[in-house]
């Protein structure tokens, strides 16, 4: 596998950075430290220039290349760790309770600093990397929150790449696919409202929770009679809260669940038909339901020519068998979809071999990746930016 000489030299360095981020793990928008430690390495490599507290506590840093000027292109990576208690026993886990680097972002920023050890050092590009190390992956929207400040505007970014860990997938493969890749998952609450009642009377009131048995099996038909059979898209509702006896019908009832769909019309269709189907399911039986829908990250959508450019530098790295390029999209859902709704780009999944599931507490990156995906950023920039 033709790693970059000087990245593999680096191997041992970034296994360091890497373990020193799984052992401090923070959350969301707190990662004050993991911030602080990459920003003090990026100005210690010579970036042109580091930036600071984007998106709160982001960090950027822009390379220019030694060949002349060209385009501007974004690498990003994520520094967030997740609410799990370590169960790895590893030498390095989690010093902090309940917190752990369960998704492999320790990981991700460890292999994106080496890049910029790397592109710092031999800038052998005509043009701009912008590096980007976003917070709150892990349902805080970080990326949005980076956009929201003007990143890509301020940094003139063109084209934004980013990648992430595939644990099951062998180290050494890429996976990627054009088009949508993970889902938009948004939020269900639906709140219904009757009459409560003596349960040995229920004809003097209006029984919410038949109310809500009947939503729950009609909202079923919104994926299978609504959206197109050739479509994805899954509605599931993960939680039912009533009266908490036997013998009283209660006043109200609360639904929740999860909505994942593959694209923006099937996610406009999927909200419409819930409101309709919910509201008027609870008027046919006198009572009142409210479907609160919460939109959270969209569908992460691959731009075709630049999903074509990374396959190719993949399999400038790992050879022409190792590079699946029609890998089934996730109903998972990743936040790296908005900078792809920003900019043209390309997301990758690099095999993290035969490790524990992501958010699994046994679940560890796999430092033999770093030179794999460390290879893969700085080609990357190298051949977009060649000149
Ligand atoms: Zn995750
Ligand atoms: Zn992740």
């Amino acid at each position: 596998m033709p790693i970059v000489n000087r990245i593999a030299d680096l191997h041992d360095e970034v296994t360091a950075w890497r373990r020193d981020l799984h052992a401090h793990p923070e959350l969301m928008y707190d990662v004050h430290r993991t911030a602080a430690a990459v920003a003090d390495k990026l100005k210690g490599f010579g970036c042109d220039e580091v930036a600071t507290g984007l998106g709160r506590t982001g960090v950027v840093a822009v390379i220019r290349g030694r060949r002349g000027s060209g385009k501007t292109i974004g690498l990003r990576a994520d520094m967030d760790a997740l609410p799990i208690e370590e169960a790895t026993g590893l030498p390095y886990k989690s010093t902090v309770p309940g917190k752990m680097h369960a998704c492999g972002h320790d990981g991700h920023t460890a292999m994106l600093l080496g890049a910029a050890r790397y592109l710092a050092e031999t800038r052998n590009f005509a043009g701009t990397a912008v590096l980007i190390f976003q917070p709150a992956e892990e349902g805080g929207a970080g990326a949005k929150a980076m956009l929201d400040d003007g990143m890509f505007e301020r940094f003139g970014v063109a084209e934004v790449y980013g990648m992430h860990n595939y644990p099951g997938m062998p180290v050494g493969q890429f996976g990627i696919r054009s088009g949508p890749m993970m889902a938009a998952a948004d939020g269900l609450t639906i709140d219904i409202e009757g009459v409560g009642a003596h349960a040995a009377r229920p004809h003097l009131g209006i029984d919410p929770v038949l109310v809500a048995a009947q939503i729950i099996n009609a909202i079923q038909s919104v994926v299978s009679r609504n959206v197109d059979p050739l479509k994805s898209a899954v509605v599931s509702i993960t939680m039912v809260k009533a009266s908490n006896t036997d013998n009283v019908i209660p006043q109200t009832v609360q639904l929740r669940g999860t909505a994942r769909s593959l694209e923006a019309g099937v996610r406009d269709l999927i909200e419409e038909r819930l409101h309709k189907v919910v509201e008027n399911t609870a008027a046919a039986y006198g009572a009142k339901a409210t479907l609160t829908y919460r939109r959270g990250y969209p569908v992460l959508v691959n731009h075709e020519a630049q999903t074509d450019f990374a396959a190719s530098v993949a399999r400038e790295i790992a050879g022409e068998a190792n590079v699946d390029t029609a890998l089934p999209p996730m109903m998972g859902a990743e936040d790296f979809a908005f900078m792809l709704n920003a900019r043209p780009g390309a997301f990758i999944w690099v095999g993290n071999g035969d490790s524990a599931g992501l958010h699994h507490p046994k679940y560890n990156f796999n430092d033999e990746v770093i030179p794999v995906g460390t290879s893969y950023w700085v080609r990357l920039v190298e051949t977009a930016l060649a000149g």
